[in-house]
């Protein structure tokens, strides 16, 4: 067997001991004879699984009891809508436009009302996150959405923004529980799981009880309401049980790890190793402003697009995957998620320099 070190943006790497686990339970999950996979929803196995996946997200992310977490299937694009559709009780959102992502959801919400491009960081290619402390908050706006890690340019907020009283909802795919958030900071919260927790294919919704309402957008689809899979504990639909049960798993290998404070540092300290050789290197520069530099993302060129594709494929032939930069940004990014190891990203910064001497 041999592993690559996988820099992917997602679908990511994952905790090889997760895999192992996974791939040990395949045939016989726990005495039950069968995989997750051929189990029903309503089984005491899988009930098991659901429960305890969520009791350890939510200590993880330290969730107050006025929270509700929901394991949605379907990708954030379905959140791009879902979320409009459910929260504009005055039909007025904003948006901080920070990145594809974010532009692809305020596109979405325009369609269920009136949602105001806030601010936005297109003008210098999505490089920085706009200065949110004083923005021109609509008065009856239902909240302020964010993407608050931008998967694609390699940004994150810092500091949130100044919503002005407002409800914030931000997508955190990219940057879900790399780091302890403050829960209460946020009226909603939703991010893809396929990048730091399991497999594509389903959302975990973290959304404060009160904005759970039967009133929705009329038309919302009965599965699109919140507050049919809040009622229903996740469980209206056959749930996505296979990402379930692996990011329960991964929720575990967290806890083992030592919890999100411990990952933060572990974060800060791989993507150290990748921003300092770049701020040394005379080859390669890193994309983004330095205090808006994401620890997950890290997007990084050459200058020159021969030799970025030359250094692509080398690294691909070294088992350095996946480093091709997002197709609206050219150069490479290097997706440094809780699973990648810190030897990867040492691999990756000790082959870069060996490139750069190689290549003068
Ligand atoms: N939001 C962010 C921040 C992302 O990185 C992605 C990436 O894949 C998406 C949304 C879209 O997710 P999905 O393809 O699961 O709908």
């Amino acid at each position: 067997m041999s592993r690559v070190y996988n820099f992917s943006a997602g679908p990511a790497v994952l905790p090889e001991e997760v895999l192992q686990e996974v791939a040990a339970e395949m045939m016989d999950y726990n005495g039950t004879g069968m995989s997750v996979m051929e189990m029903s929803h309503r089984s005491k196995a899988f009930e098991e699984i659901l429960e305890t996946a969520e009791k350890d997200f939510r200590e993880l992310l330290k969730i107050p009891d006025n929270y509700k977490v929901l394991f949605l299937s379907g990708g954030a694009h379905h959140q791009f809508a879902a979320v409009p559709m459910n929260l504009m009780k005055n039909g007025v959102a904003d948006y901080i436009v920070t990145g594809q992502w974010a532009k692809k959801a305020y596109a979405e919400a325009q369609k269920y009302g009136t949602a105001n491009k806030i601010a936005s960081s297109e003008d210098q290619t999505f490089s920085y996150i706009p200065d949110c402390s004083d923005l021109p908050i609509s008065e009856n706006a239902d909240y302020v959405y964010i993407c608050e890690n931008n998967t694609i340019y390699g940004t994150k907020f810092k500091t949130l923004p100044n919503t002005k009283g407002k409800e914030l909802v931000a997508d955190v795919s990219s940057c879900f529980l790399s780091e302890p958030m403050d829960v209460t900071r946020y009226g909603m919260f939703y991010g893809g799981v396929q990048k730091n927790i399991g497999p594509a294919g389903m959302v975990i919704a973290v959304i404060r009880e009160d904005l759970i309402r039967d009133d929705v957008l009329p038309g919302t689809p009965t599965i699109m309401k919140y507050k049919t899979q809040a009622d229903a504990g996740s469980l209206y639909n056959t749930p996505n049980c296979f990402c379930i049960y692996v990011c329960g798993k991964v929720f575990k290998w967290l806890k083992k790890m030592g919890g999100l404070e411990v990952m933060k540092q572990r974060n800060e300290e791989k993507a150290a190793l990748l921003y300092d050789y770049l701020d040394s290197s005379s080859m390669f520069r890193g994309t983004v402003r330095k205090e808006d530099r994401s620890l997950m993302n890290v997007p990084f060129v050459t200058g020159d697009k021969d030799l970025d594709a030359k250094f692509v494929k080398e690294a691909t032939a070294a088992g350095l995957v996946n480093l091709k930069g997002h197709r609206t940004v050219g150069g490479m990014r290097a997706s440094i998620y809780n699973a990648m190891p810190k030897e990867g990203v040492e691999a990756l910064v000790a082959f870069m320099k060996k490139f750069e001497e190689e290549n003068k």
